[in-house]
C-alpha cells in the first residue's frame, strides 16, 4: 500500500500535519496507551517515530515571530503600534541574539537625524540617485525593484519610528571630518560603535512589552506547521530547558531566526573554506533555514560565490576603527597589509598573506573619537591578555612580538608615504596621517561572524518556495533572508518592511 499525502493527514484524524525534521513523512497519532507517537503503517509492516506529538494549539495569534535580534524585533514595531496581538519567541533565556553583540555600523538615508543634522538628503532623493544600483539582478522577477524601493524606505521609516515611538537613541551623525569616508550615510547607537544592545535594542524590546507584545524566552522552533493546504499556520516549539513541547496557532508566522555561522555542519557545507576558524557568535544555526526549507522554501546565496558576507577579526569592533582613526594594521611579520581606512576586510587579507592574526596599532586619537572612544576603552579592558601599550616602536614590538626591524622599517615607510601624501603601497585614502606616541596595539585572529545566504522573499515579504511561488502564512525577515545582507541596517529594514505588511492585514 502506498500511502498518500491525505492519509497522513488522516492518521490519528489530526487536521494538521508538522513540517519539520523527521515528520514530513508521518502523521501524528496519540497511541491507544495515551502515550504519543507518531506512526506510519505500511503493508504487512509497522513503524513508529517516537517523540512525535499531535498538533495541540495552546495559544493563538494574529502574528508569531521566531528570534528576538534586530529583524524580529523592527518586525514587530509598525504591526504592535497597529494593535495587533503578537507573540515573539527566543530560545535562548534573554533576547537579542547577534544583534545585541552587533558593532552596529549601520546606513541610512533620509532620516530625521540625518535631515536635522544638516544632511539635506532625502529618502526620494536618495531612491531617485540609486534606484538603478539598488534594482540591479534578479530580473526574473518584476516585482523586484518595488520591493527593493520598499525596503529602502523601510530602512529609513525604522530608524525614525525607533527614535520617536520607541525612544532608540542614535548618535548625531559624523561630520566629514570625523568620518572621511561614508559620512553622508553612516549613523551609529547614541554612544557609538559597540552599543547599540543599550540604546536601540533594549528600548524598542522595552516598548514592545509595553505595547502588549508577549516576548517568551526559551522556547526554540522546530517545526513549522501546515494546513491540508500547505498555509502555515502556526509553529512547533520546545521548551529549551524542560524539552515541554508548545504549538503556536498563528494568521502569520515571520522565521527572523539569523544565519548559520554557529552551525559548523552547515558551514562545511556551504562555506567549507570558512569551516576551520573560529567563530564569535552563539545562537545563529539556521534552524529558521531548515525548518523553512521542510514546508517546500528554497536557499538562495548560500555558498562562496554568492554569499555576500566577510571574515571578522575576534575583536569586531576593533576592524572598524579605522573609518574615524589612522590606525596601522600589521601583520605577525610586522609588515602592513591592507589599507587601513578600510580594514573591514583584513581578515581575509591576513589569510591571503598566509596569517591567521594580525595587530592593530593606533594612538590617542582612537580614544578621543566620539564615535569610537568608549569602544576602544571598552575593549582594551576586555582583551587585556592582546593589548600592548608602548612610548617607543622598539617597545611595541617586543611587547607584540613581531620582529623589532621590520616593524621599525614599516613605520618608517608608512611616515614616507604620509608626508608623500599618497600611500602608493596599499591606496589608503582617509586617515593617511604618522601615529604618534604611546602606541597602543590589539591583536585580532580570523574568525566567521555571519552569513548571508538564506531565505527569498517575494513582493509580499512572504517567502518564496523553488517555484518562486508565495508559501502563504510564512514571512521572513534578516539574516536568515538573502536580500539582508546580514549588514544590520538591512537586517532593521527587512524586519520593519515585514511589519508594515503584516500591520496592514
Ligand atoms: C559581533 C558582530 C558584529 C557585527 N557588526 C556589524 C556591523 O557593525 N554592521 C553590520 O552591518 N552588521 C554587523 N554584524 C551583522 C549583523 O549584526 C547581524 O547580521 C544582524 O544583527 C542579524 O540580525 P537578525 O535579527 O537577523 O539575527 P540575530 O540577531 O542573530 O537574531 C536571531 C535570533 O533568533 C534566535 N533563534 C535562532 N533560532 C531559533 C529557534 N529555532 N527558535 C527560536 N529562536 C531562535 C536567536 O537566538 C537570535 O536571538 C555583526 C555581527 C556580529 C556577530
Amino acid at each position: 500500500m502506498t500511502l498518500s499525502r491525505r492519509d497522513f493527514l488522516k492518521v490519528g484524524g489530526v487536521t494538521c500535519i508538522v513540517a519539520g525534521a523527521g515528520t514530513a513523512l508521518a502523521g501524528c497519532s496519540p497511541k491507544s496507551d495515551g502515550s504519543e507517537k507518531a506512526t506510519q503503517t505500511g503493508e504487512g509492516s509497522e513503524a513508529a517515530l517516537v517523540g512525535y506529538q499531535p498538533v495541540n494549539f495552546t495559544d493563538e495569534t494574529d502574528i508569531l515571530i521566531i528570534g528576538t535580534g534586530y529583524a524580529g524585533l523592527a518586525a514587530a514595531m509598525a504591526p504592535a503600534l497597529a494593535g495587533k496581538k503578537i507573540i515573539m519567541t527566543e530560545k535562548q533565556v534573554q533576547i537579542g541574539g547577534d544583534s545585541a553583540t552587533s558593532c552596529c555600523f549601520m546606513f541610512a538615508s533620509g532620516t530625521e537625524l540625518q535631515l536635522n543634522a544638516g544632511n539635506p538628503t532625502t529618502i526620494d532623493q536618495y531612491w531617485e540617485a540609486n534606484a538603478e544600483r539598488l534594482t540591479a539582478g534578479h530580473d526574473q522577477y518584476e516585482w523586484f525593484p518595488e520591493w527593493v524601493k520598499g525596503k529602502t524606505y523601510a530602512n529609513t521609516k525604522f530608524v525614525d519610528v525607533a527614535i520617536n515611538d520607541f525612544g532608540a537613541k542614535f548618535q548625531e551623525p559624523c561630520t566629514e571630518e570625523e568620518l572621511p569616508r561614508m559620512s553622508k550615510s553612516v549613523i551609529l547607537p547614541a554612544d557609538g560603535i559597540g552599543s547599540g544592545g543599550p540604546n536601540i535594542l533594549q528600548p524598542i524590546a522595552s516598548k514592545l512589552t509595553e505595547l502588549g507584545v508577549d516576548v517568551r524566552c526559551g522556547l526554540r522552533a522546530t517545526a513549522l506547521i501546515v494546513d491540508a493546504e500547505n498555509v502555515v499556520i502556526g509553529c512547533r516549539f520546545e521548551d529549551a530547558t524542560s524539552g515541554k513541547i508548545t504549538d503556536i496557532k498563528a494568521q502569520s508566522t515571520v522565521l527572523a531566526t539569523g544565519g548559520f555561522a554557529d552551525n559548523g555542519e552547515m558551514v562545511r557545507e556551504y562555506l567549507p573554506e570558512w569551516a576551520n576558524h573560529g567563530q564569535l557568535v552563539h545562537g545563529c544555526m539556521g534552524e529558521g533555514h531548515r525548518i523553512a526549507e521542510k514546508v517546500g522554501a528554497k536557499l538562495s546565496g548560500m555558498d562562496s560565490s554568492l554569499t555576500r558576507c566577510n571574515l571578522m577579526g575576534d575583536i569586531p569592533n576593533c576592524t572598524t576603527w579605522g573609518y574615524w582613526t589612522p590606525i596601522v594594521l600589521v601583520l605577525p611579520n610586522g609588515k602592513r597589509f591592507i589599507e587601513e581606512a578600510q580594514s573591514h576586510d583584513a581578515a581575509q587579507a591576513a589569510l591571503n598573506a598566509g596569517y591567521r592574526e594580525w595587530w592593530s596599532i593606533f594612538d590617542q586619537r582612537a580614544f578621543d573619537a566620539r564615535a569610537i572612544g568608549h569602544s576602544v576603552e571598552g575593549n582594551i579592558k576586555s582583551h587585556e591578555d592582546v593589548y600592548v601599550k608602548a612610548d617607543t616602536l622598539e617597545e611595541l614590538a617586543v611587547g607584540m612580538d613581531v620582529p623589532v626591524d621590520a616593524l621599525v622599517a614599516t613605520f618608517a615607510r608608512y611616515d614616507e608615504l604620509v608626508a608623500s601624501g599618497e600611500d602608493t603601497d596599499f591606496g589608503k585614502k582617509a586617515w593617511v596621517e604618522s601615529l604618534q606616541p604611546p602606541y597602543h596595539a590589539l591583536k585580532l585572529n580570523v574568525c566567521r561572524y555571519k552569513t548571508s545566504g538564506g531565505l527569498v522573499v517575494g513582493p509580499n515579504n512572504q517567502v518564496l518556495d523553488s517555484s518562486d511561488n508565495e508559501i502563504p502564512g510564512l514571512y521572513a525577515a534578516g539574516a536568515l533572508t538573502l536580500e539582508s545582507f546580514a549588514s544590520v541596517s538591512s537586517c532593521m529594514a527587512t524586519g520593519y518592511y515585514v511589519g508594515e505588511t503584516l500591520a496592514a492585514l
